[in-house]
Parts: structure tokens; sequence; C-alpha cells
């Protein structure tokens, strides 16, 4: 079976570092960014586009909301499942995100299970979805 791929995009390498070592034990493999520009460049680079991104908000260049509309902009990785990662966890800020079109939004500090849990749950829905569609039509 194919392992499912992560992009992991944060500013802050500890975070990164711990993000990445629960996943690649939860069986994924792992990419890194480290700022939204970093992303849209590795995305737009890819041949083959991650299953998931996981995108923090404060970040120097390019901000995870930021991050997420051009992603959500591009007629090519729009459909990419994204869990937002942030030490931001006021309503009005999870709403900007929604709004923005993350999937799920994760607040820091995290508990890692519940991180893994979160992603998996994420990719299960964005799977069905596209079964759903392949079977059905849009
Ligand atoms: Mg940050």
């Amino acid at each position: 079976m194919c392992m499912p791929s992560v992009l992991v995009v944060d500013d802050t390498a500890s975070i990164r570092f711990l993000i990445r070592t629960n996943l690649q034990l939860a069986g994924f493999d792992v990419d890194e960014a480290v700022d939204g520009v970093d992303c849209l460049e590795i995305l737009a680079h890819r041949e083959v586009l991650p299953d998931i991104i996981t995108v923090d908000v404060m970040m120097p260049r390019l901000d995870g909301v930021n991050t997420v509309l051009a992603i959500r902009a591009d007629p090519r990785t729009r459909d990419v499942a994204v869990v937002m990662v942030s030490t931001q966890g006021h309503p009005a800020d999870i709403q900007r995100a929604t709004r923005a079109g993350v999937d799920a939004y994760v607040t820091k500090p995290f508990d890692p299970d519940f991180l893994v849990q979160t992603v998996e749950e994420v990719l299960e829905r964005t799977r069905e979805r596209r079964e759903k569609v392949r079977r059905e039509g849009p």
C-alpha cells in the first residue's frame, strides 16, 4: 500500500520535528516547509501533491491563512486537505481559518496523538468525498 504523504509547514524547527516524528510513526511520508512561500514553492515544483498539509499560522513572509487562500485559489492544489496548527485558539481566528478553507484546526500546545488522529480523520473524509464524486459525479 502507498504511504500517505504530508507536507508540514511551520517556521519553528522544533515544532516541525515534533509533527514530523509523530506522523512518521503513524506511517506518513513527511516533507517540510519553513513558511508559506516555501510551501507554495514546494507545491509548484512537485509532480505529485501531498495528500494533506499541516500549516502553522504565524510565519514570516506568508502566514498560514494567506497560504491556505493561495492553495485554495489554485485549481491544481485546491482539493488538497489542510489542517491548521496554531497558537491562536480564539473563535475569530478559527473562523478566519475556516473561511480560508481549512479542513480542521488544532491549537498549540497540542497532544501529538490528537494531531495524528485529526490528520487521519481529515484524510479519511477527503478520500470518502473523492470516492463519492467518482461514483456519483460532482
Ligand atoms: Mg510560527
